[in-house]
């Protein structure tokens, strides 16, 4: 009788399924460090700012106050009621505590949706270059990605046209993030309403808009694609705490989505996970109810820190780059690379380029190819000026040995 090898045992969705290479790199940049390296992680999207005081503060009042115990599946009443508020007040959404579903991070409200919406073998039309996870919550759904991509002379952003011919009668869902990560990206007022008018001819479609790097706009204030009436009922919007409020290992996330969207989503949460920490969700109230002036802080540093890798990737030959308008990556093009050469190893993806970049300079960055985007690599600039600097340095140098 012969036996089936591990891999046989496991399911097909899950064989065909990459891991995270954001998540990825930084493992392996950790476990350069552990081993004695001076790494510079700036793969993982993660702000290097403390949670604000009055959050931490509320997160140990909630312990103290006895909230131990399991929460309502779809998040506390009053926290699905300040989500609501906020989304109203600030982004124009006509929506209420209904609409809102609170998860263990926008990672899973996404996963949520998808997963809630998307049936085999539909398409989900994503743009790209996209973040990584995308693309495998679509295969988790037994959907299929349909990837339309931005150039980086277009500030990789897709146009309304260019999306209205990617639409064909499988089209369930269309997905982006804006302010983007990868590229850092933002999506105009003028632009969404375009993209708008295309989706309104369709109202099968659903747009899943991921705003989680709202906060980290250095033009001003983003406009939600939801807010647009015409086909506000077509729109989930996602978001979260971890980037505006530097809370990533919090992990809780939303999503405001019309009623029998954000029902499914709590139906399915109910059965994979129940509602999110309990502790969270009342420091993430505070987070909601204080004032701003924290994520406007970090704004700023990650805008000054932007000005910065720019001047020093300008100094960096062969490398092309466009201005990020918001988030904290940059994307820069490295398809200039290719074909060159260090101790007879020929770099032919950004994939390899981001290993050597790793393994002979100990900066870890992230290559594009996960991305959907191969000719560019993502580097994270939410890193101290001193850091990115030093990072910088060491991209340069070890790139000029590339012959
Ligand atoms: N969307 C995008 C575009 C992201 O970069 C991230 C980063 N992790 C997430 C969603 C998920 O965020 P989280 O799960 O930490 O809320
Ligand atoms: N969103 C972050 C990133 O892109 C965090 C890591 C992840 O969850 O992918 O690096």
């Amino acid at each position: 009788m012969s036996t089936l090898t591990q891999h046989q045992t496991l399911s097909t969705v899950l064989n065909s399924l990459a891991e995270s290479e954001t998540l990825a790199m930084t493992k392996k940049a950790r476990e350069l460090a552990a081993q004695g390296h001076k790494v510079i992680s700036l793969s993982v999207g993660e702000p290097d700012f403390k949670t604000p005081t009055h959050v931490m503060e509320a997160a140990k009042k909630a312990i103290d106050e006895g909230y131990h115990f399991y929460s309502p599946v779809a998040g506390f009443a009053d926290l699905r009621a300040a989500i609501a508020d906020k989304l109203k007040r600030e982004n124009n959404l006509d929506v209420s505590a209904e609409n809102i579903v609170v998860s263990t991070g926008a990672k899973q409200s996404l996963a949520n949706v998808i997963e809630a919406i998307v049936d085999k073998g539909e398409e989900v039309i994503i743009f790209a270059p996209y973040w990584v996870s995308y693309s495998e919550m679509v295969k988790l759904a037994e959907g299929k990605s349909v990837i339309i991509s931005g150039t980086i002379e277009n500030d990789f952003k897709v146009t309304a046209a260019e999306l209205e011919a990617a639409i064909t009668p499988k089209t369930r869902a269309i997905m982006f993030s804006s302010p983007c990560n990868p590229s850092g990206s933002v999506f105009t007022e003028k632009e969404l309403r375009a993209i708008a008018a295309v989706v309104a001819k369709y109202p099968n479609i659903t747009v899943i808009a991921d705003e989680i790097y709202e906060y980290i706009n250095f033009e001003g204030k983003n406009f939600s694609i939801g807010s647009i009436p015409e086909i506000k009922d077509q729109v989930v919007t996602i978001n979260g705490f971890s980037k505006g409020f530097a809370m990533t290992g919090w992990r809780i996330g939303y999503i405001a989505a019309p009623k029998y969207i954000a029902q499914a989503c709590e139906k399915l949460q109910g059965q994979v996970t129940s509602g999110t920490c309990s502790i969270t969700q009342r420091a993430a109230l505070a987070a909601l109810q204080g004032d701003l002036s924290a994520p406007e802080e970090m704004k700023k540093a990650y805008a000054r820190r932007r000005d910065l890798v720019i001047q020093l990737l300008k100094d960096v030959p062969g490398i092309k780059i466009n201005k990020p308008a918001g988030a904290f990556y940059i994307f820069p093009d490295v398809s200039a690379y290719f074909g060159k050469s260090f101790n007879g190893q020929i770099i032919k993806t950004s994939s390899e380029l981001s290993m050597y970049i790793l393994n002979n300079a100990y900066v870890s960055t992230v290559g594009g190819d996960a991305f959907a985007s191969p000719n560019n690599i993502r580097i994270s600039f939410a890193a101290s000026d001193e850091n990115i600097t030093e990072a910088i340095r060491r991209i340069k140098e070890c790139l000029a040995k590339l012959q």
